[in-house]
């Protein structure tokens, strides 16, 4: 066998000569076109900063959309996940590993889960999701005499739950639906915020409603008030399951370790991914009590590489991390600050969110634009919506590093403003 030396081996095909558009170019012909075309070719990250093949510096405020939890390459947790790559990476869920049990018990401590409460690991959102969904069928129950189907399951106009076709018919968006239909049936939207809606809607036919406590991608859309509180009166009330995505809203970005918990309900279900390994792929379904957390039977779900070695040891560091340096407070405090700086920014009209999830509207569609003009000023943003900007940056954000793309906004929506027709 030939000696493998993996500095040479890597440096070949990382190429470090190639410029960000020999490697666009590269993409557009070997990768599937489902993103478009990528807007930077990133090469290495530190903390909240990332840097592209051409060399160029920028701020990350998005952290992968809410992913990069401790920033990118933190030292703690790239040394957990090495040494227990070094010392057993994967194993079957034939078998189970110390990380993958103490992991699960972490996430039930956190969200004070009651006495019966289990967790299942998957590799992203959608698969959270689609477990809850499996969930959801296995809380239905057919016709009888007298007695009509529990099969519905309700979700809200806005929302987002991923693109596998279990979550996509929990998704409200037209675009993504209309192309894979037929989806899975029984799932409506309700208005997104009515109270109303959701209690006339929630009866015994009911087998599940799902919400984000804050909508992501619809543009960080918080919850009315007492809407959360309600929706757990009327699915107590009627038998239906009340789920909560918690992929983009969970592990501390807004401040608490999971969104609903200010609000002092406690769901049947909740779904965690993107923060959880602090940028390694892991989601998770926590079932709360033990009628929930039955309603799966042996053989009914399962996974390959979900709740691996690497994948569990790798989220326990970033919630050990989060919780020794205060990353709950430190999130609420520096987010609280900068959406009051951005309530009183030119040309933004709104702000919304909690912690470090946070959405601004512009007073026009440019954050198409901004979006650009951000990245040639050096800081990483996104658009939910055509006059949404959001940020989601690693909680480790100082105010300092915020402070520095506050100067430079007004300069960037102006430009973006008189560049957008
Ligand atoms: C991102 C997201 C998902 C999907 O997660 P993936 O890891 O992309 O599959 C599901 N629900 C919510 C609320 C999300 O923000």
């Amino acid at each position: 066998m030939t000696d493998l030396h993996p500095t040479d081996q890597l440096a070949a095909v990382l190429d470090q000569q190639a410029s960000g558009a020999d490697w666009l170019t590269r993409y557009s012909s070997s990768l599937l076109g489902v993103f478009g075309t990528p807007q930077r070719v990133l090469v290495r990250g530190n903390g909240c900063t990332v840097w592209d093949a051409d060399g160029n510096e920028y701020l990350d405020l998005l952290g992968g959309i809410a992913v990069n939890a401790l920033g990118h390459a933190h030292p703690f947790v790239t040394s957990v996940i090495t040494s227990q790559l070094a010392t057993l990476g994967h194993v079957s869920n034939f078998f189970t590993s110390p990380t993958q049990i103490a992991l699960a018990e972490k996430l039930l401590q956190l969200s004070a889960a009651p006495t019966g409460s289990k967790v299942f690991f998957a590799n992203s959102g959608t698969e959270a999701v689609e477990a809850a969904f499996k969930l959801a069928r296995r809380n239905s129950t057919p016709a009888t005499d007298g007695k009509p189907a529990r099969n519905r399951i309700l979700a809200l106009d806005g929302a987002f739950h991923g693109r596998t076709m279990g979550a996509l018919a929990l998704t409200a968006k037209q675009a993504y639906r209309e192309p894979f239909e037929p989806l899975p049936g029984g799932v409506e939207h309700l208005p997104f915020g009515s109270i109303e809606a959701l209690v006339n809607a929630v009866d015994d036919t009911v087998a599940a409603v799902i919400i984000e406590p804050i909508q992501g991608e619809a543009g960080v859309r918080p919850l009315p008030p007492g809407y959360l509180q309600a929706a757990r009166e009327v699915t107590a009330r009627a038998g239906a399951l009340l789920i909560l995505d918690e992929v983009q809203t969970g592990i501390g970005r807004t401040g608490s370790w999971f969104a609903h918990q200010p609000s002092g309900i406690v769901p049947d279900a909740m779904t965690l991914a993107k923060g959880l390994g602090g940028g390694f792929p892991i989601g998770a379904l926590v079932t709360f009590g033990d009628t929930v957390s039955s309603l799966l039977a042996p053989g009914q779900h399962g996974t390959t590489f979900g709740g691996n070695p690497v994948a569990t040891a790798a989220a326990l560091a970033t919630l050990h991390t989060i919780e020794a340096t205060d990353l709950l407070r430190h999130a609420h405090d520096v987010g609280a600050w900068l959406r009051a700086e951005l309530a009183t920014a030119e040309l933004v009209t709104e702000v919304r969110g909690e912690g470090l999830l946070i959405g601004f509207d512009l007073e026009g569609d440019y954050a198409a634009a901004a979006v650009t003009e951000a990245l040639l000023r050096g800081f990483i943003v996104n658009a939910p919506t055509p006059h949404t900007l959001r940020l989601a940056p690693p909680l480790i954000l100082t105010k300092d590093q915020a402070a520095s793309f506050l100067d430079a906004l007004p300069g960037i929506l102006k430009t973006a403003k008189d560049v957008t027709p």
